[in-house]
């Protein structure tokens, strides 16, 4: 069986995919996430789970 990790619900570190700026935030997110640097849509509330549109580069315990 494969495990899979849900990243919704940790914080994560994201890459933007536009400007590869780095930032972390809650996986789990109610309001949009938008890129520090460029204010791209990194993420966004979709029923209770975040749908996250860059890049997950690590998982944060
Ligand atoms: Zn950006």
């Amino acid at each position: 069986m494969v495990k899979i990790r849900d990243p919704t619900s940790k914080f994560i570190k994201i890459r933007c995919p536009k400007c590869k700026n780095e930032q972390i935030t809650f996986g789990k997110t109610a309001t949009k996430v938008a890129c520090l640097v460029c204010g791209k849509t990194l993420a966004e509330p979709t029923g209770g789970k975040s749908r996250i549109k860059a890049r997950i580069l690590e998982v944060l315990e």
